[in-house]
């Protein structure tokens, strides 16, 4: 689930360098445990340290269960590291919602998770340091280090799907900040408002976050069937409004188009302020393949020119790990404690500064 403020930097407890615990790969091969903790599964993976994936099982998540909750991570990352033969390796694990400033969990509509000290009480249950991060922020991570945005200083990723969420990768390094919401463009309001956007601010109902306009609200994958819905009179999904316009349903179409010139806004916005280098899709709206045709030829006309046009060179590319980039990404929240991992990296064509 996406869409659950904010984006905190990877939360860890206890700190390394304050506590008695192994570093987690002190005696270990370099290996990375990652852990996605959604709302209906818990999935992990191994990954070695070029981003190969060694072992991955996934199971239900006990809902409404916090105690069983941890359990199942534990006994997942127990299972995997009997099954390769492991010594304690780096597990890092991607939520819903994020952690506050005190290590307590909010903003997850796994409502069981919400209070409480996860990455805490994870670190408790492992024996062993664990950095969580939220989905949005996992999925830039994993993008940026050996996805669709390997190689670009400046990563953007966005998940388009049940919510809006988005991650800033920065050289590597996801970007959290003071208050953990680096990436939080979901609940800035859409910008360059048209008349029909306005109409319809003022007849919807507002986003969870208390405010409205959100460009979550529009962006989303129901914030779309709304928008179809208020429209048409049809009560589509966001999926069967993009089969309709595959097939050339005319009101489908002109949904999609509506949907793409408010998202070529909305990112315009985003390339105002931060420039990335690639703009990375994901989430199930990603699918539509026309977003990433149609986006980069609309954002020009909103992406500041000062009066003299140049091509945009902010590329805009779908996702490569797809829903497996939550669980690469919480692997990867260690990377910097796997050793030699990505030993390319340094070689890198670096886009950072580069004027082509
Ligand atoms: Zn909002």
């Amino acid at each position: 689930m996406t869409g659950y403020p904010p984006n905190a930097e990877p939360a860890r407890y206890p700190s390394p360098a304050a506590h008695a615990l192994p570093s987690p790969q002190a005696q270990a091969p370099a290996r990375a445990i990652g852990v996605d903790l959604g709302g209906t599964k818990i999935e992990a993976i191994v990954l070695d340290p070029h981003g190969a994936s060694l072992w991955r099982q996934r199971v239900a998540t006990p809902a409404g269960d916090y105690a069983a909750t941890l359990s199942t991570v534990a006994a997942l990352v127990a299972r995997a590291e009997a099954d390769l033969g492991l010594a304690a390796c780096s597990v890092g694990v991607g939520t819903p919602g994020t952690a506050t400033r005190e290590g307590l969990l909010k903003n997850a509509n796994s409502t069981c998770l919400n209070g409480r000290p996860l990455a805490h009480d994870l670190g408790l249950a492992l024996g062993r340091p664990v950095r969580i991060a939220n989905d949005a922020n996992c999925l830039a991570l994993s993008e940026a280090t050996d996805g669709a945005g390997a190689g670009a200083a400046v990563v953007f990723a966005v998940i388009l799907g049940t919510g809006v969420g988005a991650g800033i990768v920065v050289d590597g390094q996801l970007l959290g900040g003071p208050n953990g919401l680096a990436g939080e463009w979901g609940h800035n309001p859409l910008p360059w408002a048209d008349t029909d956007d306005a109409s319809s601010i003022a007849s919807a109902p507002p986003c969870y976050c208390g405010q409205r306009g959100c460009i979550e609200t529009w962006l989303s994958g129901p914030g779309l069937a709304r928008d179809h819905a208020r429209h048409t009179g049809e009560a589509l999904t966001a999926q069967q409004i993009g089969q309709r316009a595959a097939t050339g349903d005319a009101p489908a179409d002109a949904t999609l188009q509506r949907y793409e010139r408010r998202l070529a806004r909305a990112l315009a916005h985003v390339i105002n302020l931060l420039d990335p280098h690639v703009i990375v899709l994901g989430g199930g709206l990603s699918g539509l393949d026309r977003l990433l045709v149609n986006v980069p030829r609309l954002w020009d006309d909103f992406v500041f020119s000062g009066g003299v046009k140049e091509p945009v060179r902010t590329r805009l590319v779908r996702s490569l790990h797809g829903d497996s980039s939550g669980v690469r990404g919480a692997a990867w929240l260690w990377r910097d404690a796997v050793p030699d991992a990505l030993p390319d990296e340094r070689g890198a064509v670096r886009e950072r500064g580069r004027q082509s």
